[in-house]
Parts: C-alpha cells; sequence; structure tokens
C-alpha cells in the first residue's frame, strides 16, 4: 500500500463512520475505481451500474489492499457449529474489459419482455419500499407483452417473475455470492450471502485503527506528526515501533 493510498484510505473511514452502510458500500466504490482518464465517477453514475459490477470492483479493492485470501465465518444453520474457511478475492474480482449485461429481453410461451438488470441505485430504492421484490420489478421493467397485448409489472404472474428473477441471474452473475458450506461435524449444507460491501469496510475499519495506534504510540515517542508518520513505509514503521517497545 502506498503513503498516499494511507491517508487516502483514513480519511474515506472517517467520512464512511457517520454513514449508513450503502453510504460506506458507495464510498468503497468510489476507492475501488480509479479516475480514468474522465475524472472520478459520479455517485450517479457509480450507483447506475449493474450490481455485480460494483461487488466485482469491491473484490479486486480487497485483493489490492489486502491480498487474495479472505477469511469467512459462519454458523452451521443446522447446529451451529462456528464453520471457517478461506475464499479467494482474485476469483471474485473483475476481469480487465468485462462487463455485466444492462437489459435483458425474455421471449418465450408467448411473453415478450425486456428489463434492465437491477443496478445499486434501484437495489436501495427498493429496500426502502414495503415491498422490495415488487417494487424492484416495477422499476427495472422496461416492456412486457404477452401475444403482443401489453402487461403492467404487477400483473405479471409468479412463473413469470421468477423466470425474469434467474434471467436477471445469469446476466449479472457476480450480483450474488452465494457460499454452499458442508459442516464438517452434521454435515448439513449452509447458504449464506457474502456482502463484501460489509466484509470490506470491517476490515478497512480494524486497519485504520491499527494506523490510528500506530500514529499515537511513534507520535507519543518522537514527536513525528501524522502526515510524517504516515509517510514512513509499512516496513519503518513496523521497525521503528518494535525499538519503541524494546525501550
Ligand atoms: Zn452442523
Amino acid at each position: 500500500m502506498t503513503n498516499t493510498r494511507a491517508a487516502e484510505l483514513l480519511s474515506t473511514w472517517e467520512t464512511g463512520l457517520a454513514q449508513p452502510p450503502s453510504g460506506r458500500a458507495l464510498l468503497l466504490h468510489r476507492v475501488a475505481r480509479p479516475d480514468t482518464g474522465g475524472g472520478t465517477p459520479s455517485a450517479e453514475a457509480l450507483s447506475a451500474l449493474p450490481v455485480g459490477e460494483r461487488e466485482a470492483d469491491l473484490f479486486t479493492l480487497r485483493r489490492a489492499l489486502f491480498g487474495e485470501r479472505m477469511q469467512v465465518r459462519l454458523a452451521c444453520s443446522a447446529c451451529g457449529e462456528d464453520m471457517e474457511f478461506d475464499l479467494d478475492a482474485g476469483e471474485l474480482a473483475r476481469p480487465t474489459g468485462t462487463s455485466a449485461e444492462s437489459s435483458v429481453r425474455v421471449a418465450e410461451d408467448g411473453w415478450e419482455i425486456e428489463f434492465r438488470v437491477p443496478s445499486v441505485a434501484d437495489l436501495t430504492a427498493a429496500a426502502r419500499h414495503p415491498e422490495p421484490r415488487r417494487a424492484l420489478l416495477e422499476r427495472c421493467l422496461v416492456s412486457a407483452a404477452r401475444h403482443g397485448v401489453d402487461v403492467p409489472a404487477d400483473a405479471l404472474p409468479e412463473a413469470v417473475q421468477r423466470r425474469l428473477a434467474e434471467a436477471a441471474q445469469e446476466a449479472d452473475p457476480g450480483a450474488d455470492v452465494t457460499l454452499a458450506i458442508n459442516c464438517p461435524e452434521c454435515g448439513a449444507a449452509t447458504r449464506a450471502e457474502l456482502d463484501i460491501a460489509s466484509y470490506l469496510w470491517t476490515e478497512l475499519d480494524a486497519w485504520a485503527r491499527d494506523v490510528l495506534l500506530d500514529v499515537h504510540l511513534l507520535a507519543t515517542a518522537y514527536g513525528w506528526s501524522e502526515p510524517e508518520i504516515l509517510a514512513l513505509s509499512p516496513l519503518r514503521r513496523r521497525y521503528y515501533l518494535e525499538l519503541c517497545a524494546d525501550v
């Protein structure tokens, strides 16, 4: 991690402390998407991306900041056994140049349906609705017709809605990272979704608190300022800390 990166991450962390999970996810996404010449993407532009694209960006950021290996803890849904296992952030990161499809067409059994792949903004808005699933469908449905007759979103049969949910997942497979783990004690399978934004936030929070503690210890011992301490490479910082501890 470069030194300017450390200062940038600390200010991201500080801003995020007062924010709800959706705000923290957006802040992390900002850090994940480097300035590609056209300036830093706006919050609106980032929120309009398909959900899977953001998740993949966050896995890429995670790999860059804290490495490939992610430790995940999960309680068995049957016996409650605490399970710990490793995930590879690289496998879930975004290969360069790829992106999810943004709209999908389903044509079968006389139906002709077109919808947008849900974006972060769609999910956030739908979550505030008393019926999130319906709200999401209404937001993302572009058009639906059966045998040429338009059908409104609230009149789509359950089976058609399920088919659309499948089609959305196929179009944006990174949107749901679902883990299925077999319990070593009882053999039952536990399924859980991995929320990379909150996982990464927790790690950033622990990292930031460690850095502030280092600053505190070195400032106390040597009288250096925060920017001076952050400008040290992690290796040198560690070395000075060891010297302080030896005294
Ligand atoms: Zn179990």
